[in-house]
């Protein structure tokens, strides 16, 4: 199965990702954790994505196709989280692969600019946590690879309201473009409730 997740910065695409990864046997194909362990490791590729993410703006069409275009070449089946985000993206998908189905997260940009000050993410592995909503087992320490957690510097107010702007302008229209795949998740709910309605919807 080839399966998208669409949303907002914030919604909860890298926790469904990983419940859906675990529930389907897929592999997740995440782009801003790709990108993240580029800029650690000062790769190329990070040191041209870097100022981008900083930014909270959305890192060259050409870069994450050309990145895309090699790793989906390797892959029968997969959970796409944080691809595509622009009209041209999605057409360079549609080149490679047909897609099955496009969940989309949706929630008020109120409700992301509350949560994204409580998320926490593992550096190593990519897991996400919430102080409030979905907390690690042990204080600050991911559950997945003990790792200790950290607040990325993309989640800061400021930048987390330039991401939303980035999203409403360039990728929300993705809306529209998978019409006919789109299956809406209300992303306010808890994550159990969210994953039960995406496997309803999906139908396996
Ligand atoms: P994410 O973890 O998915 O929110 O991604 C973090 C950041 O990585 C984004 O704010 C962008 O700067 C960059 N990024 C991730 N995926 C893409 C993409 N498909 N196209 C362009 N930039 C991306």
């Amino acid at each position: 199965m080839k399966l998208i997740l669409l949303g907002p910065p914030g919604a909860g695409k890298g926790t469904l990702a990983e419940s859906l990864s675990k529930k389907l046997n897929l592999p997740i194909l995440s782009t801003g954790n790709i990108l993240r362990d580029a800029v650690t490791n000062e790769t190329q590729l990070g040191k041209k994505a870097k100022a981008f993410m900083d930014a909270g703006k959305l890192v060259t069409d050409d870069l994450i196709i050309a990145l895309m275009d090699e790793k989906l070449s390797k892959c029968d089946g997969f959970i796409l989280d944080g691809f595509p985000r622009t009209i041209a993206q999605a057409e360079a998908l549609d080149k490679i692969c047909d897609i099955d189905i496009a969940l989309s997260l949706d929630i008020d940009d109120e409700v992301i600019i509350k949560r994204m000050t409580g998320r926490r993410t593992c550096p190593k592995c990519g897991m996400t946590y919430h102080l409030e909503h979905n907390p690690p087992k042990s204080k600050d320490i991911c559950d997945k690879c003990s790792s200790e957690l950290i607040i990325r510097s993309d989640d800061n107010e400021k930048v987390v309201i330039d991401r939303l702007e980035t999203y409403h302008k360039q990728t929300k229209p993705l809306k529209d473009y998978y019409i006919n795949k789109l299956k809406s998740l209300d992303a306010a709910l808890s994550i159990d409730v969210i994953l039960n309605n995406a496997i309803e919807m999906i139908k396996i």
